[in-house]
């Protein structure tokens, strides 16, 4: 392993993204230094029993001082709060980053606190389990995943340059793009699967109890799935979609209006509109296989 990326990073928050990142930075030999902050004490513990840094704060602003690079790994209805707390600890030159699930949002609420000659370059690692907490974190999450970076035009190219090769060494490979435009993408790849499964897993969660029994006895049939996804942490998941209103709404109406084309196509016996559509869909499968993001 050659020189570090990057002599300090903090990593605010600890979870699930958190720890992979403290176990890929440690395992790659990308920094130097690595300090991790979390809200609790309950949660730092257990970051430090895990030996997953080499310092640790529960004071943000404490964790960022002398850091050339700061990751902010909390759900995204926390970042105005965290930003406002590190902005004044945070150095000239050094480059803020982050992992949240949505990117114009993060961008509204991150850069009113940040000073003067600090870069900011969101992210936001398409990879992910329904686990949360620093134990559930592993060194290989982004592996072969992308990491799709949003920074705004006037950033500095070398920043952006950084944060890129920081998320290759992690094993991704990297996109850059408008945050507008990721908002929109991740609406439809990650956002609305995620509602479809809560909307499933809480109709059968409301069927009469015998019901709901068989439901759980014969999940392989499918519903298994939708219970994996619908498992993912109840206040990330609630802030993604308040914070990505616009985008969600319109994928929703455009799924909503396809629903019902299929209902109907059901209630009219149309056979051939059934199967196309089956046969369309199951090339997207092969697609998805094929790009190896299975
Ligand atoms: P997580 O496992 O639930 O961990 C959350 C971390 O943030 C913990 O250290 C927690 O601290 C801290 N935190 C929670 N609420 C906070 C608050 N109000 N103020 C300050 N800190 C707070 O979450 P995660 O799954 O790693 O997700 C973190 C971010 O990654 C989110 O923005 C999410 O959108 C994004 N993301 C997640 C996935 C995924 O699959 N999970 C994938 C891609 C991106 P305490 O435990 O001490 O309270």
């Amino acid at each position: 392993m050659g020189e570090p990326l990057f002599d300090r990073v903090a990593l605010i928050g600890i979870g699930l993204i958190g720890s992979s990142l403290a176990r890929a930075l440690k395992a790659r030999g990308l920094a130097g230094h690595v300090a991790v902050s979390s809200r609790t004490r309950e949660t730092l513990e257990r970051a430090a029993e895990l030996k997953l840094g080499d310092s640790y704060h529960q004071d943000a602003g404490e964790a960022v001082r002398g850091a050339d690079f700061v990751v902010i790994c909390a759900p995204v209805g926390a970042f105005a709060a965290i930003a406002e707390q590190i902005g004044p600890h945070l150095e000239a030159g050094s480059i803020l980053s982050d992992v949240g699930s949505v990117k114009q949002a993060v961008i509204r609420d991150v850069m009113p606190h940040l000073p003067e000659g600090v870069h900011f370059v969101p992210g936001h690692p398409v990879a992910g389990t329904e686990h949360s907490g620093p134990e559930a974190g592993f060194a290989d999450l982004f592996r072969g995943r992308w990491c799709i970076l949003t920074p705004s035009p006037a950033v500095a190219l070398d920043a952006v340059a950084k944060v890129r090769a920081f998320w290759e060494g992690a094993g991704s490979k990297v996109d850059c793009m408008d945050a507008r435009h990721h908002d929109k993408v991740l609406a439809i790849t990650s956002h609305l699967p995620h509602m479809i499964a809560y909307t499933i897993v809480g109709t059968a969660a409301d069927l009469e109890a015998s019901d709901r029994a068989e439901v759980i006895k014969y999940s392989a049939g499918g519903f298994r799935d939708f219970t994996r996804i619908a498992a993912s942490d109840p206040v990330m998941w609630r802030d993604i979609f308040l914070n990505n209103r616009e985008a969600v709404l319109e994928a929703l109406g455009r799924f909503t209006e396809d629903l019902t084309a299929l209902q109907r196509a059901i209630r009219r016996g149309e056979a051939e509109a059934l199967e196309d559509h089956f046969t369309r869909t199951r090339d997207i499968r092969r697609g998805v296989i094929d790009a190896k993001q299975d």
